[in-house]
């Protein structure tokens, strides 16, 4: 039998990257800035919706320009989701705001508009908010942006796993005031590191810019008024970012094939199911996530060192902010007793949704799982 390591999500190059990296090597546009940047901006813009784009070093630095962005400084309150990765909401930390917790709700996972309207009735001063769209799944992002503007409070979209989902026909990343992409190791389409920050209104895009390359005033001498970042991407990196737009769709289009494959092996089996999405949307199913009923014997670390076994990563739900010891004392927020992101962190785990899978490897996996269910 083989045993071969099946990885949740590595990185898939196609080799088109390449000649864009070849290009900055021979033109000796290796430095931060040059001709991938301004073409990888320009595309995912185009791709994404119309509006502009700031080309950065990482996602999270994408979070912490919209912060500052927005206004947010020391002392101030923003809404996150709790079921998240940290990078979400550490950057509130990094300006000096306080988060408050949001509860998410059971047909998407992702923040809860009702326990978000609870937190406005508790925090009336809040700053700004964030949401994500976990596991390319769109957050409800009418309902979320209708609060955040009732408000007029900046809704920042936390975009990292969803680039190429839409919601009501329109790409997600465009449904905040700003949307902030990530192109890390495991993302649907990655440039090794890096991320985006996108906005409508071009100044703001001109002015992460001018944060993520040390705030340096347009002198002759190095001349600052305000302080700055090392936060730019480089022009090799874009370079493979340019190379893996041309794939962005067909990574979306395998993603999909896995999770309808997966909700196919399992639909007799009833105390498992799919993790949700609303038919108002299409995700980019970047990770294929299951829950397992309260009542079934399996718990989903049993399926976790099942697979480990046999050389299968698979990965627990994000553990809610709330939940963790650097976020201890923070307020959470839900729309009844209790909170849902507990429960399907206890319930859930992320199975292995790596795009160059096989038939054998899906086959392998999905034998182990429901072996465990006999
Ligand atoms: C990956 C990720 C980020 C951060 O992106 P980086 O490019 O790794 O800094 C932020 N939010 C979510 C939900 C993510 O998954």
């Amino acid at each position: 039998m083989t045993n071969k390591k099946i990885y949740l999500s590595s990185p898939t190059m196609h080799g088109e990257e390449l000649k864009y990296i070849n290009e900055a090597f021979d033109t000796n546009w290796v430095a931060p800035l040059g001709p991938n940047v301004n073409e990888f901006e320009k595309e995912l813009a185009a791709y994404v919706g119309g509006g502009y784009c700031a080309a950065l070093s990482s996602g999270t630095a994408a979070i912490h320009l919209a912060l500052i962005l927005a206004g947010v400084g020391r002392d101030d309150i923003v809404f996150g989701p709790s079921m998240t990765f940290s990078a979400t909401v550490n950057p509130i930390v990094y300006v000096g705001a306080r988060p408050v917790f949001i509860d998410s709700d059971a047909e998407t996972w992702n923040m809860d508009p009702v326990a978000l309207e609870k937190a406005f009735d508790k925090y009336p001063e809040v700053k700004a908010v964030i949401a994500a769209n976990l596991y390319g799944t769109p957050a409800k992002l009418d309902e979320i942006r209708d609060i955040c503007k009732d408000h007029n409070v900046p809704f920042i979209e936390d975009a990292a796993e969803s680039l190429g989902s839409t919601y009501k026909g329109a790409q997600t990343g465009t449904f905040g005031d700003y949307g902030i992409f990530s192109f890390n190791g495991n993302k649907i389409i990655t440039t090794s590191g890096g991320g985006m920050l996108y906005c409508m209104d071009e100044d703001k895009i001109k002015k992460a810019r001018f944060y993520s390359t040390q705030a340096r005033e347009p002198e002759r001498h190095y001349e600052h008024k305000e302080i700055g970042y090392n936060y730019r991407m480089s022009n090799v990196v874009a370079g493979i970012g340019r190379g893996q737009m041309k794939h962005l769709d067909e990574h979306v289009s395998i993603k999909k094939d896995i999770y309808m494959e997966y909700k196919d092996a399992f639909k007799d089996i009833e105390a498992i199911r799919m993790n949700p999405y609303l038919s108002c949307s299409e995700p980019n199913f970047w990770l294929s996530c299951i829950t397992i009923d309260e009542g079934s014997s399996v718990k989903p670390l049993d399926i976790l060192l099942a697979l480990e076994k046999e050389n299968v990563e698979s990965r627990p739900i994000w553990k809610p902010m709330h939940l963790q010891p650097v976020y201890k004392g923070s307020d959470m927020i839900g729309a009844g007793d209790g909170f849902l992101c507990e429960k399907i962190f206890d319930r859930g785990l992320c199975l292995p949704s790596d795009i160059k899978n096989t038939r054998e490897d899906m086959d392998r996996i999905i034998t182990i799982i429901r072996s465990l269910f006999v």
